[in-house]
């Protein structure tokens, strides 16, 4: 269905899209049809690169809200949505992740301003993509937490960095580089060792300004430090770092030819009487 029809003729939805970590190519073909289509953008502009809104139309009113109040950014756009059909509110990564979604719906939803949201390649996503590396790993982890750690948000009881990582699992620390004392020692203290690796990877995805910093717990704070890193920087600790490089890896069953699943037959090269393995998930 177009954007056209999807809005029909009603004055204003406002568009809640993921714009996605920084490569303006990340965005969806959804998100950039609605750019193409908007009518007035409010965009986060100490985020969200500014060449996403390349594609909006000649006469589309554009607003950065880097300095607004949420109450300022909600009025904004039930003001825009009584003049325009396509009004987009782009947001960096996913809008579902740290990017106060609800606080600015809620008086959209009061003022009957209809509110549709689509999502975005978040900067974990684009950062375990830079460092090439995978998230989960079979019999290494199969779990990815996404946190924080404390600052001028308080985490909720049981939340604590070292309340998290005492599962061992992958964990994508958001908005925490300039707490990553911290960070290393909650991880520290969640029984990791002081070699275990952490990667941390500033402006994932941005054209030419993206670094890549793989450390252990002991040395990544001053890594960061000696490469001036103190924003926009997705922190990742994980059993699973480096795997490229292991000489044994348990390999997924999914693609195990001796494994039959929904979509192939296992092939038993030398025992064709042996009954496969039967699974519907893997
Ligand atoms: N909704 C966003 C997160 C917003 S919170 C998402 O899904 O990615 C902002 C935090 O996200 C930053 O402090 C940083 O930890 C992370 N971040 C955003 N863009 C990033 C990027 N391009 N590379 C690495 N981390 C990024």
């Amino acid at each position: 269905m177009s954007i056209r029809q999807q809005c029909g003729d009603a004055p204003g939805t406002v568009w809640f899209v993921g714009a996605g970590p920084g490569d303006p190519d990340l965005i969806t073909i959804k998100g950039r049809d609605l750019i193409a289509n908007a009518g007035a953008i409010l965009f986060a502009g100490s985020l969200v690169s500014g060449t996403a809104l390349r594609w909006a139309p000649d006469g589309c009113v554009i607003a950065d809200s880097k300095e607004m109040t949420l109450e300022q950014m909600s009025a904004w756009l039930i003001l825009q949505a009584t003049e325009h059909r396509v009004v987009v509110r782009l947001q960096t990564g996913d809008p579902g992740l740290y990017g106060a979604l609800i606080e600015v719906i809620q008086p959209l939803d009061v003022a009957g301003v209809p509110v549709r949201v689509v999502p975005g390649v978040s900067s974990a996503m684009a950062s375990a993509a830079a460092a090439v590396e995978s998230l989960t790993l079979p019999e290494v982890t199969q779990t990815v937490i996404f946190t924080r750690v404390e600052g001028r948000t308080p985490m909720p009881p049981g939340e604590s960095l070292e309340e998290l990582a005492s599962h061992h699992t992958t964990i994508c620390i958001f908005l925490s580089i300039t707490l990553m004392g911290r960070v290393t020692r909650a991880l520290l203290a969640a029984g990791w060792s002081a070699d275990a690796p952490i990667v941390v990877v500033h402006k994932a995805s941005w054209p030419d300004q993206e670094k890549i910093i793989r450390g252990t717990i002991s040395t990544i704070q001053g890594l960061c430090r000696d490469q001036h890193v103190a924003s926009q920087a997705m922190i990742i600790a994980s059993p699973t770092l480096g795997a490229r490089q292991w000489t044994s890896l348990i390999k997924s069953k999914l693609y195990d030819a001796s494994f039959t699943h929904r979509f192939r037959r296992a092939v038993v090269a030398h025992a064709p009487l042996l009954s496969a393995k039967k699974s519907e998930s893997v």
